[in-house]
């Protein structure tokens, strides 16, 4: 019988169970076609850094953590394997695993907050048409890509390279612990390898003969509605599941965050600052950027994802909690009070604009728009009137401008936005977030999902069971918990900082790069 007839008998079963395999943990939810969450958890790994730019994990660490995530969050939702109707995938992206031909790993699994393939940015620069490539692909040409992992170990592990049978990524790998060996990515997470020709919807050749892999050596490629099914059974009783659940292969948790926001349209933007930050938009073409500043990543067989991550985000905020006001923080602490919250109030008593007062937040280096790890932070326009709480408002404003700085670059693909989603730790402050709809220039509202991937992922999962022909029906599930309207005259002031701060960061260039390399070498 065909799957998709199956709904007709689904009254039995009213649960999908959502899995966000992430960077720490794995989330996984169950949830029902009215997007309600009957129950989430998550399961933790360790992430190893055996060296100074290693970011690594153990594969069948992540594939137990994903099982016991599924089994536990069925069980605490009082479920039973019959009431399941699939299971459904939200996975980090651009990790890559070497398997031998048995399917055993031949490497940890490399994250995307590895680095050691950055000296290969700058030779893939000289040696192929990078831009050609990412023009093609969507990737950006970042140490965090696959293509550039491949390249990496190409020559630097030769004989595991050469011995690799299959190149795969973490989820591709649970499912193929599930699935009896058999490896499937989806289009998604494909378009995030820097491998993947967005338009063919195909591998692109000229990035697999930078990598050195034929097509082969790469998992099969599949729309992110694709339904698996003849789950392995003695990994079905441990999943606790019927072995007949069909697995919906998913997407990346980024484009399913949007999803999950209600950020469907191409003027709604979905922002997140928490650590580190991203801004997205939903489209309907792949779109990429003439000048390089954005990612484009598939989500379904006809939307795309435009956007950019930064890395000064919320770190930004917790560097001023821990070295900059230490005293206040520590009074608050002492008062019962959060840090962050006391910090905010500090911030609120100087003007908007913080007195012509510009932070530059590049303190980590930045990825979008700049794609730049020769940066670092900046104060600008110090002055004798300036004081804490003018520095720790401009701290806040900065991320600000640096969000608006790939918003502007998003805009150039999807138009201006209308609408800003807003999630993060970020959110929890009105006044951050109202800075925010002030520096964007367009009203901010804060959805209550806080799982966005993972009912993301179960939406995806409904138009894959052939329940709804596309996302619109997510419109009913995130309900707006509170909307920011810009303020004029802040949104004014913000315009000319940000000006300025757009005009210092192309004078800076040369002065950032040799700022870092003083660093380096003291
Ligand atoms: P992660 O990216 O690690 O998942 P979160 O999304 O929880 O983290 O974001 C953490 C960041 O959120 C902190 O570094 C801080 O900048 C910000 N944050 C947390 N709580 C608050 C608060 N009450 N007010 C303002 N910002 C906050």
């Amino acid at each position: 019988m065909d799957i998709r007839q199956r709904g007709v008998f689904a009254e039995m079963k009213s649960f999908l169970v959502a899995v966000d395999i992430g960077t720490t943990s794995t989330k996984a939810a169950v949830i029902d076609a009215e997007g309600r969450i009957h129950a989430v958890l998550s399961e933790g790994y360790p992430l190893y850094t055996p060296a100074p730019g290693r970011a690594e994990q153990q594969p069948d660490e992540i594939v137990d953590a994903v099982t016991k995530a599924v089994s536990s969050v069925i069980a605490k939702a009082g479920a039973s394997a019959n009431d399941i109707r699939c299971i459904v995938f939200s996975s980090a992206m651009h990790s890559l695993i070497a398997l031998d031909r048995e399917g055993a790993p031949l490497t940890p699994s490399i994250t995307w907050a590895d680095n050691r393939s950055a000296p290969y940015v700058n030779l893939l620069r000289e040696q192929y048409d990078a831009h050609a490539i990412y023009s093609a692909t969507g990737t950006p040409i970042h140490p965090m890509s696959p293509l550039l992992k491949l390249m990496w170990l190409r020559d630097y592990e030769k004989a595991v390279f050469n011995h690799a049978y299959r190149f795969v990524g973490i989820k591709e790998y649970v499912i193929g612990q599930w699935f009896g060996g058999k490896h499937v990515v989806d289009h998604s997470i494909a378009s995030a390898m820097g491998l993947f020709d967005l338009q063919q919807r195909e591998w692109h050749t000229p990035a697999l003969e930078a990598a050195g892999v034929d097509a082969s050596r790469l998992p099969e490629l599949v729309s992110t509605t694709h339904l698996l099914e003849g789950m392995d059974r003695a990994w079905a009783e441990k999943l606790g599941v019927a072995p007949d659940t069909p697995v919906v292969v998913g997407a990346s948790d980024g484009v399913l965050a949007n999803v999950g926001a209600g950020a469907l349209a191409q003027d709604q933007f979905a922002v997140t600052i928490g650590t580190s930050g991203a801004v997205r938009a939903i489209v309907d073409a792949p779109r990429t950027d003439p000048q390089g500043r954005t990612f484009c990543y598939a989500l379904t067989d006809d939307r795309w994802v435009v956007g950019g991550a930064i890395n000064n985000g919320g770190v930004l905020f917790r560097w001023v909690r821990d070295e900059l006001a230490t005293k206040e923080a520590e009074e608050a602490l002492a008062a019962g009070k959060d840090p962050y919250d006391r910090l905010t109030e500090l911030a609120a008593s100087a003007p908007a604009g913080s007195g012509g007062l510009i932070c530059m937040p590049l303190f980590a280096g930045e990825r979008a728009p700049y794609w730049n790890a020769d940066v670092r932070g900046v104060f600008f326009g110090l002055s004798l009137a300036h004081g804490k709480a003018h520095m720790v408002r401009s701290v806040l404003e900065g991320v600000g401008f640096a969000v608006r700085s790939v918003a502007e670059a998003v805009a150039d693909a999807a138009g201006a936005p209308r609408e800003i989603r807003a999630s993060g730790g970020f959110a929890r402050s009105p006044f951050w977030r109202q800075i925010l709809a002030d520096v964007l220039g367009a009203p901010l509202t804060v959805p209550d999902a806080i799982e966005s991937s993972a009912l993301g992922a179960a939406a995806l999962g409904l138009v894959a069971l052939g329940d709804w022909r596309d996302f619109s029906g997510v419109r009913g599930w995130s309900q707006a918990s509170f909307t920011h309207e810009p303020n004029a005259a802040h949104r004014a002031v913000y315009d000319e900082l940000f000006a300025l701060y757009s005009d210092l960061y192309p004078r800076l260039v040369d002065p950032f790069h040799r700022i870092v390399q003083l660093q380096t070498q003291n």
